[in-house]
């Protein structure tokens, strides 16, 4: 039996590639939810805490492989160990910022672990779905909400690995028939996003300011524009693209955008503080180049997949400020 033909009674089977992570966890709960059995990879399984998957407390549940995706052996060592119906890749340098510090590991990371997956896949000769996490920082700038035929223009290393990703996953669609798609999404949250992320890192700052352990939060730019989701939506889009009879990239999205000022307005209003009194800009923090303006057009998804964003940007504030109190008290 080959993968993806699974006899009626037995569980579908799904490999998530970077399972660790905030996606990773989210999609592993969501499709244990729907009896898969799901294994996952982390680069060191002995060394990672998944502290993610303990957050959500499905650690246990989840087969952990170790998998380096830009070694093809490691890749095809774990798949064809488990010879999955639908695979996810989810594991990269998912950081825009640090890719400026580290480009060649964030283009490695990115395009070589898409390659080595789809290579695998064709190798083993698996009917393997396969879904490819791509993201709006593919487009830069959008003057107009971006849709699946807005042309690319990257303004980071992140991006512009992402958009080689992009177009290899569409060249083995077409050139060898795989089942491969992209998910081209905007930014999602959730409380599993490390503060190294702008929004958590606005999140805690708020919080410890409101306890009296901080008075300042320094921040790079405000005026910027994000279209802001909520992660466990997210992998729900994920997860639906691969239930589809043709394989299709799509973008995932608000269709709302808010500048970076008013996600912090929000924030620091929850814990009843002005954000004008505590917030600084620090150039230092600045990129060297960056998206002013962001928004997606989830228009084909909201007909194709039958998905639409429920959480705007508020609603995700008020999220992450909700987990973050009850984090503190324990
Ligand atoms: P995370 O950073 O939370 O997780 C990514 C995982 O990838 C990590 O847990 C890590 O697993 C692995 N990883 C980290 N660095 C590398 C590296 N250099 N080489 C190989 N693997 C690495 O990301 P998210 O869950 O937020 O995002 C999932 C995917 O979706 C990423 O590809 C990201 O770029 C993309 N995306 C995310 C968006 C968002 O808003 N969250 C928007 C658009 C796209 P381990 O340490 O266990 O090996």
């Amino acid at each position: 039996m080959t993968a993806g033909t699974t006899a009626r009674s037995e569980p579908k089977t799904a490999l998530i590639f970077g399972v660790s992570g905030q996606d990773g966890a989210y999609l592993a709960q969501l499709l244990l939810g729907k009896s898969y059995m799901v294994h996952g990879t982390s680069r060191d399984r002995e060394m990672s805490s998944f502290i993610n998957l303990r957050r959500l407390g499905i650690f246990g549940r989840v087969v952990l492989h170790s998998a380096v995706l830009t070694d093809f052996r490691s890749v095809v060592e774990v798949i064809s160990r488990v010879r999955p119906a639908e695979i996810y890749n989810l594991a990269s340098q998912a950081s825009v910022g640090l890719s400026f510090d580290q480009p060649v590991e964030t283009l490695n990371s990115t395009i070589s672990s898409t390659i080595n997956i789809l290579e695998a896949i064709r190798f083993l000769g698996l009917d393997t779905r396969f879904y490819s996490a791509c993201s709006s920082e593919c487009f830069g700038n959008t003057e107009t909400p971006a849709d699946e035929s807005t042309p690319f223009h990257p303004r980071s290393p992140y991006g512009v690995g992402k958009a080689a990703a992009f177009w290899a996953v569409a060249n083995y669609r077409e050139a060898y028939g795989l089942f491969a798609c992209s998910g081209i999404l905007f930014n999602h949250e959730s409380p599993l996003r490390p503060t190294r992320y702008v929004t958590q890192k606005i999140i805690r700052g708020a919080a410890d300011i409101a306890e009296g352990k901080a008075e300042v939060l320094e921040l790079g730019t405000l005026s910027i524009a994000r279209d802001w989701g909520w992660a466990p939506e997210y992998v729900d889009a994920m997860a639906r693209m691969l239930t589809r009879d043709e394989p299709e990239d799509f973008v995932i999205a608000t269709g709302e955008t808010h500048r970076l000022e008013d996600f912090v307005a929000q924030a620091f209003s929850c814990f009843g503080l002005d954000w004008r009194r505590h917030v600084s800009s620090n150039p230092d923090l600045l990129r060297p180049s960056d998206i002013a303006f962001s928004v997606g057009n989830p228009a084909k998804a909201a007909r194709l997949l039958d998905w639409r964003a429920e959480r705007r940007m508020a609603e995700v504030v008020a999220g992450l400020v909700e987990a973050e109190l009850q984090q503190r008290m324990g």
